[in-house]
């Protein structure tokens, strides 16, 4: 088993984007600035809100919290929103997903101006990334693509991963990872297969996969149960905390004596989608003031 480093890959990328901040400060005497909002106090979304605030601090961005209280109406949110949609400081807006009240995600999401939604998940920048056909057109548009999926797409690309033409076996087809990596791996020409809850049979489709994704949020999912052939690529999404500690969806007592590449849980796929928040910031604070590259 060799260990795919997200947290190392991170670094690097995270050091590049601090250089073009301090740059177009230099320039234009402007810092791209992010506010997050955390609607109650869920512990969990807690310790990712300050993560993400001190990634901020390392890299120049200006983060701009809020924290309301869990008994908030949608119409309050939605009304913090579009202040910060009319706040000229603020480039990217972040809403911590779960919401304590889940019916409201959606149309809190919408609530978003698409030009400052940093988490690729309002329809607008959805259904443009659906549109967009290969790999070359996501890098170039303005298009601000969800940070996990963009992440993984990273990752895979910096440990010189080919997809074109692999089998990739998605496991979990959420809004927020699965489905929009689906459209991700097509744009790398991957053959794609999305598993989830009702599909039979999935110990068939793990043996002819080059790359698994697990991203099932179930300590464990992919063990003894499940074969794996030499040389598979896995990664590893999930992030489960459990008695003994934070850990991800792949049995790693399974996986250690097998010929394959994984990321680790944590320092794999995490430190990669907190360093895509603070590059769709970047993406965003570019396109709102123009700036050619
Ligand atoms: P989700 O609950 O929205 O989706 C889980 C998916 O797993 C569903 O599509 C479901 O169909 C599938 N699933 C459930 N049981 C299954 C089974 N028995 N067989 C096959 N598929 C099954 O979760 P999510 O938001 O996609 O997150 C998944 C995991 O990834 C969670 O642990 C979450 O904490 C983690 N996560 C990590 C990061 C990160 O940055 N590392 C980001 C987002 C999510």
């Amino acid at each position: 088993m060799k260990i795919i480093n997200g947290r190392q890959i991170a670094k690097h990328i995270k050091s590049d984007i601090k250089t073009k901040i301090k740059n177009f400060k230099d320039i234009t005497g402007k810092t791209p600035g992010l506010a997050t909002i955390l609607v109650g106090s869920n512990v969990a979304s807690k310790i990712y809100i300050q993560s993400k605030i001190k990634a901020c601090q390392e890299v120049g961005i200006q983060s701009f919290h809020n924290n309301i209280s869990t008994q908030s109406s949608q119409d309050a949110i939605i009304r913090l929103i579009n202040d910060l949609n009319s706040n000229t400081l603020i480039n990217g807006i972040l809403l911590q997903l779960p919401l304590p009240d889940k019916t409201f995600t959606q149309n809190c999401i919408n609530a978003i101006n698409p030009v400052k939604d940093v988490d690729g998940l309002h329809p607008v920048n959805y259904g443009k990334l659906s549109l967009l056909k290969s790999w070359n057109d996501i890098i170039k548009e303005n298009v601000l693509i969800p940070c996990t999926p963009l992440g993984i797409m990273h990752l895979l690309q910096y440990s010189n991963i080919q997809l074109s033409g692999k089998t990739v076996l998605i496991i979990g087809r959420s809004n927020l990872v699965g489905k929009p990596l689906a459209i991700l791996m097509l744009s790398q020409n991957a053959t794609v297969i999305t598993a989830h809850s009702k599909t039979y049979n999935l110990d068939k489709l793990t043996k002819i996969a080059d790359v698994i994704i697990v991203a099932v949020g179930i300590p464990n999912f992919l063990n003894k149960n499940y074969n794996i052939k030499d040389n598979t690529v896995i990664i590893d999404v999930g992030i489960n905390r459990t008695v003994d500690g934070l850990c991800g969806d792949v049995d790693f007592n399974y996986i250690q004596n097998k010929n394959v590449r994984i990321t680790p849980v944590p320092g794999g796929v995490g430190p990669m989608t907190i360093t895509m928040l603070l590059s769709n910031t970047l993406k965003a604070f570019i396109n709102q003031n123009k700036i050619n590259l």
